[in-house]
């Protein structure tokens, strides 16, 4: 199996092949097919197994195919939204949005507490395609009227056990009542617990599951 052969945009192969990755790892290989398909996935991996890729190859794939969306201040819309429990790993998440996607047109941003808000706030206003963040401060961006999520078609979940740990449930469950119903979800965890079950059972319809 190489990337080709997984029918990615051509132009996300090439930022790819650009990084050396040579073959997709297992979890790519199980994952990407069915996110380019519109499924829902439930996946179990740990970090280091590349499932930063996994999800994010296809998301972008799946971005540029469709037409971009316009936010209430009249800059884009935020169509993919990835909750990260850490603000290292959203930096992390967000940095492979712009590197898989270097020869698309898609703008990406971060947004983590513990920073000023204003510079984010702008960045909001102005939009973008691909929005990653931890989920206290986009909260509190949510409930400023600063952000608009009614566009989302993809969520994503990454390390959700990790941010059931860090006490986000009622902030991610808040987070969820703010997106559209009609989407696309991905929960990735290394754990599953009783409570990562109820949460993947509230946001995931019929998902395909990946374990690696
Ligand atoms: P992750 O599990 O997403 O944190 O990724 C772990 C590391 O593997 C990152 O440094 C990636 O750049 C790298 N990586 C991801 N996919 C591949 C691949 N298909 N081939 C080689 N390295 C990869």
């Amino acid at each position: 199996m190489n990337f080709e052969e997984l029918k990615l945009a051509p132009a996300i192969v090439k930022a790819v092949r650009e990084e050396g990755y040579e073959t997709p790892t297992a979890i790519q290989e199980q994952a990407i097919p069915l996110v380019m398909e519109g499924h829902d996935l439930l996946g179990g991996a740990q970090t280091g197994t590349g499932k930063t890729a996994a999800f994010m190859l296809p998301l972008l794939h799946r971005l540029s195919m469709s037409r971009s969306a316009q936010n209430k201040f009249g800059g884009t819309g935020i169509r993919a939204l990835v909750l990260t429990p850490t603000r290292e790993l959203a930096a992390q998440v967000e940095e492979s949005a712009r590197i898989y996607g270097k020869y698309l047109q898609l703008s990406s941003t971060v947004i983590f507490g513990g920073v000023g808000m204003n510079p984010q706030i702008s960045k909001l206003k102005k939009g973008v395609d691909i929005l990653v963040a931890t989920p206290g401060r986009l909260l509190d961006l949510a409930q400023q009227g600063m952000l608009d999520l009614g566009q989302v078609q993809i969520l994503v979940l990454d390390e959700a056990d990790r941010m059931l740990d860090m006490g986000f449930i009622h902030d991610v469950k808040k987070v969820l009542a703010l997106v559209p119903k009609e989407k696309q979800s991905l929960l990735f965890s290394a754990t599953f617990s009783d409570e990562i079950r109820d949460l993947a059972n509230g946001l995931l319809k019929n998902p395909q599951s990946v374990q690696v």
